[in-house]
């Protein structure tokens, strides 16, 4: 009976042992996990994240009102009114609204853009604390635009052999 009792205590003592040293090998080698929110991991060019609308770099917008995007839009998230713009009578939207609740990020919108004014950029961090807010209007997607167009374009750029 004796020698049955230490022979389970020399075992245990192995697995003890043997779980100790794995977990300071864990321990003190690199870590796989980051420490979000203030550390954030590579995000894809690809990746299809909050939408934007994109001007030109004399501030012109670039949509024309084509209305491409609201027709492929598979959740018709999207919804577009159209017009003359007062000062050269070209066509323009007079209102550009996505209902990002609706949305099912599948990037058809952004596919479907003959002058990439429709993107959906990088920015994943737009929670929000009512539904009211994911009704994104024409000026929010602007403002988005302006805001993220830097990596936007850099992104578009990396992207453009394989498109
Ligand atoms: S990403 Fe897809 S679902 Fe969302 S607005 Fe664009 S086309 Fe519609
Ligand atoms: S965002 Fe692009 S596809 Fe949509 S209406 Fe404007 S130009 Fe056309």
């Amino acid at each position: 009976m004796m020698r049955v009792g230490q022979i389970v205590n020399t075992l245990l003592l192995r697995e003890f042992v043997s779980a100790f040293f794995l977990a300071m090998r864990y321990f003190f080698g690199a870590k796989p996990t980051i420490n979000y929110p203030f550390e954030k991991g590579p995000v894809s060019p690809r990746f299809r994240g909050e939408h934007a609308l994109r001007r030109y770099p004399n501030g012109e917008e670039r949509c024309i009102a084509c209305k491409l995007c609201e027709a492929i839009c598979p959740a018709q998230a999207i919804t577009i009114e159209a017009g003359p713009r007062q000062n050269d009578g070209t066509r323009r939207t007079v209102r550009y609204d996505i209902d990002m609740v609706k949305c099912i990020y599948c990037g058809f919108c952004q596919e479907a853009c003959p002058v990439d004014a429709i993107v959906e950029g990088p920015n994943f961090e737009f929670a929000t604390e009512t539904r009211e807010e994911l009704y994104f209007s024409k000026e929010k997607l602007l403002s988005n635009g302006d805001r993220w167009e830097r990596e936007i374009a850099a992104n578009l750029a990396a992207d453009a052999p394989y498109r």
